[in-house]
């Protein structure tokens, strides 16, 4: 791993609908919600979020936006947190969109319309901004021929990591393409198909891949490389308010430690920190912390 400090998230972005419900509606029924809240979300974007603000490293994010309305919120919460935009594209369809009821007991129900992040497409200034990279971070709601064509245009000594998410399984060339794969529990379990300890089951993906983090919410992550007993990296204790954006936030700042020349289990517990400041604020790309909150929670 190199030390340049260079993160492109290819990935997707989403206006997030966000309705509060008294209970998820049934089919065919009608029910009236609270107000409607819009915000900026999709895996790629947020991770971009991250990687740019709490992990302190210079981000690119390369996906499809389509030209509306929601486009320009994700354009300014991007650029906000410091992510160059010059390869975000306009698609000729509508920015993805999720569809998000939440219930009193935090019960979700998500739909997503890919809408835009189907039309992600690797151009030639794309290919070369990730010929460039430390690290490429990926996740699964983009077409995967994006993330295979994005392992291939990685340089020599590029990282690829991929955030299996949402779960789904994994063709073999895509296992082949990938360098770290960064799971949750439950998407470690569809992924071997298998029951375990989070440590049984990273052993299990370490047959696939050289690298492994499995986070585990509140409980922090078990980190296992090739060669080297699984490390666990104990959570950091907080006050939850909103654990959306978790998950991304860590996948973001462990691309940008990773980029900056940082140990797995070093970026891992970086991560976890972001992580769990993340949870302490409500919303993704609203709630990811600065990196001075981070270096103060894990010093
Ligand atoms: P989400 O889908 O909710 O964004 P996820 O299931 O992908 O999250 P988690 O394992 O829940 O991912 O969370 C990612 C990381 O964030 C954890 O490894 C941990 O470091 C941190 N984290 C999450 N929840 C908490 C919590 N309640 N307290 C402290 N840290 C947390």
């Amino acid at each position: 791993m190199t030390t340049r400090g260079r993160v492109v998230v290819v990935g997707s972005a989403n206006v997030d609908l966000v309705v509060d419900v008294p209970r998820p509606p049934r089919g065919g029924e009608t029910i009236l919600g609270g107000d409607l809240r819009r915000n900026p979300g999709g895996k790629g974007a947020n991770q971009a979020v991250a990687a740019a603000l709490a992990g302190g490293a210079e981000t690119t994010f390369v996906g499809a936006l389509g030209a509306d309305d929601s486009a320009d919120l994700l354009l300014t919460s991007l650029e906000r947190a410091g992510v160059r935009t010059d390869l975000t594209g306009r698609a000729d369809a509508p920015t993805g969109t999720a569809l998000i009821t939440v219930s009193p007991d935090g019960e979700n129900t998500i739909v997503v319309a890919p809408g835009a992040n189907a039309r992600l497409e690797l151009d030639t200034a794309r290919t070369a901004r990730i010929a460039a990279a430390d690290v490429v971070l990926a996740q699964l709601e983009i077409p995967l021929d994006v993330v295979r064509g994005a392992s291939a245009a990685r340089g020599p000594g590029v990282l690829m990591a991929l955030n299996a998410a949402p779960a789904q399984a994994l063709p073999d060339d895509v296992w082949d393409a990938i360098d770290l794969l960064i799971v949750n529990e439950h998407e470690a379990v569809e992924l071997t198909q298998a029951a375990g300890s989070a440590a049984e089951l990273a052993a299990m993906l370490l047959e696939r891949v050289s690298a492994v983090v499995i986070t585990l919410g509140r409980g922090g992550c078990v980190v296992a490389e090739k060669g080297r007993d699984p490390l666990r990296i104990p959570g950091f204790s907080v006050d939850a308010v909103d654990t959306t954006g978790a998950g991304d936030t860590f996948c973001g700042v462990l691309a940008a430690a990773l980029a900056r020349g940082l140990e797995l289990a070093e970026a891992a517990r970086l991560a976890c920190a972001a992580g769990a400041l993340a949870v302490t604020r409500p919303g993704a790309q609203s709630a990811v912390p600065t990196a001075a909150e981070v270096a103060a929670l894990a010093a």
